[in-house]
Parts: structure tokens; sequence; C-alpha cells
């Protein structure tokens, strides 16, 4: 079983057009906070990012942010924060939030999201890491993903199993339990579900 202190959240820095992304990002924050799991995150206050810290504080959780120095000039970063760490690149920022963090959890959001689930799936490909990750497929905003993933299988450019190294979810409650559970080697159900 997984033990788990703090959790990486990448989302968007966008909130989204529909305003459920929003309240699921803050109900996702409230989750964390009531469960005492640390919120890791990229430290702003604007979108999703704001949403899921805000919601984390409202429940006298913890909140990191890992923020770079040339995004605090634009002065959108999160003042209400219980710790603010300042790095001089995006690439000490994923490191950080990486080595401070137990699992990872994906959120809708754009680019800077996208890069972040590529980046710590690939490690875990490569065995650098064990560590859970999760997708939240709020509104069915990951199909696209999950079927160009399938994708890959199909193609022979993608093992199964470590497409299997994500697991999908739909709401928070069952958070805690998929990555106590969360093993490396399950096949998980998205794959083998005909679902593309
Ligand atoms: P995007 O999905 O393109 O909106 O990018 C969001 C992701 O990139 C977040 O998970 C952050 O870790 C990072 N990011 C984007 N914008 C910021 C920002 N203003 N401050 C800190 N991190 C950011």
């Amino acid at each position: 079983m997984n033990q788990i202190k703090n959790i990486a959240v990448y989302c968007g820095s966008s909130p989204g057009l529909d305003p459920y992304y929003m309240t699921a990002a803050y109900e996702l924050g409230e989750y964390l906070g009531s469960n005492q799991i640390g919120l890791v995150y990229g430290g702003a206050s604007v979108g999703l990012m704001g949403a899921v810290a805000n919601g984390c504080l409202s429940k006298n959780g913890s909140v990191t942010g890992v923020l770079p120095k040339f995004l605090k000039k634009k002065e959108i970063e999160h003042a209400g924060l219980g710790q603010l760490i300042l790095v001089e690149s995006m690439h000490e920022r994923k490191l950080k939030m990486f080595d401070l963090s137990d699992a990872f959890v994906v959120l809708p959001g754009g680019l800077g999201t996208m890069e972040e689930f590529f980046e710590v799936i690939t490690w875990s490909q490569l065995g650098l890491h064990q560590k859970p990750i999760i997708i939240f497929n709020w509104l069915g905003f990951y199909n696209p993903l999950l079927t160009l993933m399938q994708n890959m299988v199909t193609s022979g450019f993608l093992k199964k199993e470590n497409a299997a190294l994500v697991q999908i979810l739909e709401t928070s409650k069952d958070l805690l339990q998929t990555i106590q559970n969360y093993s490396p080697s399950n096949t998980e159900k998205w794959l083998s579900e005909d679902n593309v």
C-alpha cells in the first residue's frame, strides 16, 4: 500500500469554459485538505491552479507552490500559500514538484499540463520512479488523449503496460484508495475496455 503525504496536481492556468472545471478543481482541493494530504502545485492564483489551491486552503490544508522567479515578477503567484518555493527555471520547478510529491494528479489543462503529464509518465516508463499517476477525466476532457494512447498501443509505439501506468478517475472520492492500491504492473481498465 502506498503511503501518501503530498500530491502534485498538474492543471490548467486557465479556468476552462465550462464552470464545472473550476468547481471540480476546488472540490478536489477540499478533498485533499480534508484528508490531510498536502498539495504541491505550480503556485499560481489563476485558473484551475488557483481553484485547487483555494479549495485545499479552505480546509486548512497544506499547500506548497513551486514558482519560477520570472513568473513571480508577473505577480500571479498565490499570495495565501503556506509555502511558496521560488526556483530559477521551469526545469527546476518540475524537478522540485516531483521530489516533493508521492503521486501525480492531472486535471484538465493546456500545453503546460500536457508537458508535465508526459514527463512524469515517461520517467515512470523508464523506471525512474513508481509513483502513481492519475488523470481526472472530467466531462470526458481526456477522451481524445486516451484514444491517442490506445492508438499508440495498437500501432506498436507504446507498450500496453506503459500506457497502463496512468489510471483514470471521474471523481475525487476514489482518489486516495486508487493511489493506495496503485501498482505499475496493474493493467488498467480503460485500456482493456473498448473505449476508443
Ligand atoms: P497550462 O496547462 O498550459 O495552463 O499550464 C499549466 C501547468 O503549467 C501547471 O500545472 C503549472 O505547473 C504550469 N504553469 C502554467 N502557468 C503557470 C504559472 N503562471 N505559474 C506556475 N506554473 C504555471
